[in-house]
């Protein structure tokens, strides 16, 4: 029992700091995307219009789906701060460690992850 409460304990300090470094990326990634947004309408001129709204429809779907990642990163540093990281939420299985590594904030085992997908 003590083993593994410490190995949960050292598991979510390793994948804190890898959600941290996410989260640190993911904030420096939307201020880019912002500032080329504002770079690219400042020089827009009629013939650019039609592909700028096309480049904008991008650079806001790209910003949404950040800002979604960005609000899972937090989500599970808050989980980290109260001990429930790497718990499944909808089963409350220990989230196999190979799928932290590849999904460091995901909330489900891949198992619900899958269930929750086909509904
Ligand atoms: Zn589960």
């Amino acid at each position: 029992m003590l083993a593994t409460k410490r190995t949960r304990v050292s598991r979510s300090r390793v994948f804190g700091k890898m959600l941290k470094s996410k989260r640190d990326e993911l904030l420096g990634q939307m201020q880019d995307w912002r500032a080329g947004v504002l770079v690219e309408r400042e020089t827009e001129d009629e013939v650019g219009q039609a592909s700028w709204a096309q480049m904008e429809h991008l650079a806001f779907a790209t910003l949404e789906q950040g800002q979604k990642t960005l609000a899972e990163v937090e989500a599970a540093l808050e989980r980290v701060d109260s001990g429930t990281y790497g718990v499944c939420e909808s089963c409350g299985e220990s989230i196999p460690e190979a799928r932290l590594r590849a999904l460091a904030w995901t909330r489900y085992c891949l198992k619900c992850a899958e269930r929750i997908r086909r509904n």
